[in-house]
């Protein structure tokens, strides 16, 4: 199996007819004080090419480059933040499905590295509904992660620019984390009060919510390998499962 991407030609594409693509989605936005706007993309593009290097598929792979914008509504409110509209996203997907369908591409697996895209599900869903087969394959790279490994961080998954992401960008591109790292606990926080608040509101105006002192490149290389391994498996899971599974 090969990894073909942008930097191959459209003649070695069709020399080669990747059967699979993967769509790596990143963000440009708020990573509080100590992280930059690209933190999902960096991670997306470094982190994607590894899970495809652990899958085996009976034929080649095209790996897309990420996409470095996308939904962040709940991170607006700080400069830089650049968001798509849930519905521009859906248009995006689908834009991006018909081409690859168009060229005989026969799934597509789309993995979000930034956690605000809840547009994902329904749009996948909606494709694989509309053309009676499962051609789209969701994985959130983050929910997969086993529990005993958030378990080792400071407040277990603390969602953005905490203790897991800061280890994880310490691990893979130590050179992008400032040394200004402040903690916010933010007690009240949970995740699923994005859904009401902006973080700017639930973070206090910081921008994150948890305890980037605590991180470290050792645990960021703990969660890394743990990241690969489990998405790996799951989209492994997938693939087989479409063998078996040819209606949708
Ligand atoms: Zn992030």
């Amino acid at each position: 199996m090969q990894i073909l991407t942008d930097q191959n030609t459209a003649f070695e594409l069709d020399e080669l007819k990747p059967n699979l693509a993967f769509l790596p989605i990143g963000a440009t936005e708020q990573h509080s004080r100590h992280l930059p706007l690209a933190t999902d993309t960096i991670l997306a593009d470094v982190l994607s090419t590894e899970i495809l290097a652990n899958i085996n598929w009976p034929g080649h792979v095209f790996l897309l480059p990420t996409l470095p914008i996308s939904s962040s509504e709940e991170n607006t409110g700080f400069k830089g933040t650049i968001s798509f509209t849930p519905l521009t996203m859906r248009s995006i997907i689908r834009d991006i499905w018909n081409s690859l369908e168009a060229e005989g591409i026969q799934h597509l697996i789309v993995c979000p590295w930034h956690g605000g895209n809840f547009i994902l599900k329904p749009i996948i869903r909606e494709l694989n509904c509309e053309k009676k087969q499962c051609h789209l394959f969701y994985i959130n790279p983050w929910e997969l992660v086993p529990q005993e490994i958030y378990d080792t961080f400071a407040r277990g998954f603390e969602v953005h620019c905490g203790d897991v992401e800061t280890s994880l960008m310490l691990a893979l591109q130590a050179e992008h984390v400032r040394d200004e790292r402040i903690d916010n606990p933010t007690p009240h926080f949970k995740a699923p009060l994005q859904d009401m608040w902006s973080m700017h509101t639930l973070s206090e105006g910081e921008g994150h919510t948890g305890h980037p002192t605590q991180a470290t490149a050792e645990k960021g290389e703990l969660f890394k390998n743990a990241v690969i391994k489990s998405s790996a498996a799951y989209l492994q899971e997938l693939l087989e499962l479409s063998n078996i599974y040819k209606q949708y």
